[in-house]
């Protein structure tokens, strides 16, 4: 496979500004299977404190109503309920299943949170990649698909109408937590902040300037490009991000749902957009569609910026914005 060319993450490259708080606090922590560095400005001491402290209660919160990984999440018992079985899941989960369902639709299905039973199928949670026969792949095909996961918000319920069915909420749940965090931060006093939940960013309010940087996976201390960072969550994907190694074959993390095969190629994407949920489901989304149909998409949804890092065949990159971003392209 060929070396990896572009690694397109997003980087705080905090500037001081002529802005001062009394109140500043960080904290780095590891939650929801990655390290979170949550910085919080307040008028006093106290207020930034507890403004980090929400912001990783939010994270575990998040954490065991929506993780995969744990037997014991909302989302865990839904997903063992049964087909048909209505399962009381609360409101939060009902509010990101329906928004993860509507990427899907807006996205003709490339973004699918019943993608679980694929990326099992894979190996991907055994942490042992291998290619499955055709007759497993069209069987667990058949239980993969949004429109069998149906939601009662009202009711605070959800089920899945199929065999062998089950949701994976990983590629927006970050940008749920963020949202909520960032929201329980303002509570707390924070009149800024700063969080970066395994390279999903959101900045918020007061606080010294920031930019995400695009940096060269080959040297990244050399950022290539910048966006700034104000009031707004960016969210990057790519396959580089996690990968599982097969007979000397790179698998990524992303699956196509629809032809059940990891998506190919090392193309990254950053979503720009006011809700971080919606940069978090846009960039994996924007992975599966590849640069012409994932541009669009973004293209179409209003206040939704991209940036596409395409790799060129003879090496090096290619760097796509959508119309409206103001990329500063640097170092190139
Ligand atoms: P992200 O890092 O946000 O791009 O999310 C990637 C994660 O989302 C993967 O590790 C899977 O858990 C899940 N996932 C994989 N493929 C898809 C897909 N096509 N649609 C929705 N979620 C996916
Ligand atoms: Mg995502």
């Amino acid at each position: 496979m060929r070396p990896l060319l572009v690694l397109l993450t997003c980087t705080v490259l905090s500037a001081p500004a002529a802005w001062a708080e009394t109140g500043t606090a960080e904290q780095v922590r590891y939650v929801m299977g990655t390290p979170a560095t949550v910085t919080a400005w307040a008028p006093g001491q106290a207020e930034a404190d507890g403004a980090v402290e929400a912001a990783y209660h939010v994270f575990s919160r998040v954490d065991s109503l929506m993780s995969t990984w744990r037997d014991d999440s909302v989302l865990s018992r839904l997903n063992a309920a049964g087909a048909g079985n209505w399962v009381t899941v609360g409101s939060e989960v009902c509010e990101v299943l329906l928004e993860a369902k509507a990427v899907a639709g807006a996205s003709g299905g490339a973004f699918d949170p019943t993608v679980l039973p694929l990326v099992r199928l894979w190996g991907f949670r055994d942490g042992a990649v291998a290619v499955p026969d055709t007759a497993s792949l069209t069987t667990v095909m058949e239980s993969v698909g949004h429109r069998w996961l149906e939601v009662d918000l009202q009711g605070g319920r959800a089920r899945l109408n199929r065999a062998g069915m089950a949701v994976d909420l990983g590629g927006i749940a970050k940008g749920y937590a963020l949202d909520q965090a960032a929201a329980a931060m303002r509570k707390a006093g924070a009149e800024g902040g700063m969080l970066d939940l395994g390279g999903n960013l959101l900045a918020f309010g007061q606080g010294p300037a920031a930019t995400a940087g695009i940096v060269d996976p080959e040297d990244p201390s050399l950022v290539v490009a910048t966006v700034p960072l104000v009031d707004v969550s960016a969210a990057t994907s790519g396959q580089y991000e996690r990968f599982l190694t097969s007979e000397g074959r790179k698998y990524g993390h992303i699956l196509d749902p629809r032809t059940g095969h990891p998506v190919p190629g090392d193309l990254s994407v950053t979503v720009l957009a006011a809700e971080a949920l919606l940069a978090d489901a846009l960039a994996t989304a924007g992975v599966v569609l590849g640069l012409e149909a994932g541009l669009a998409l973004i293209e179409d949804i209003p206040g939704a910026e991209g940036v596409f890092a395409v790799p060129r065949p003879e090496g090096g990159y290619d760097l796509v914005a959508t119309s409206g971003l103001a990329l500063t392209e640097t170092n190139r």
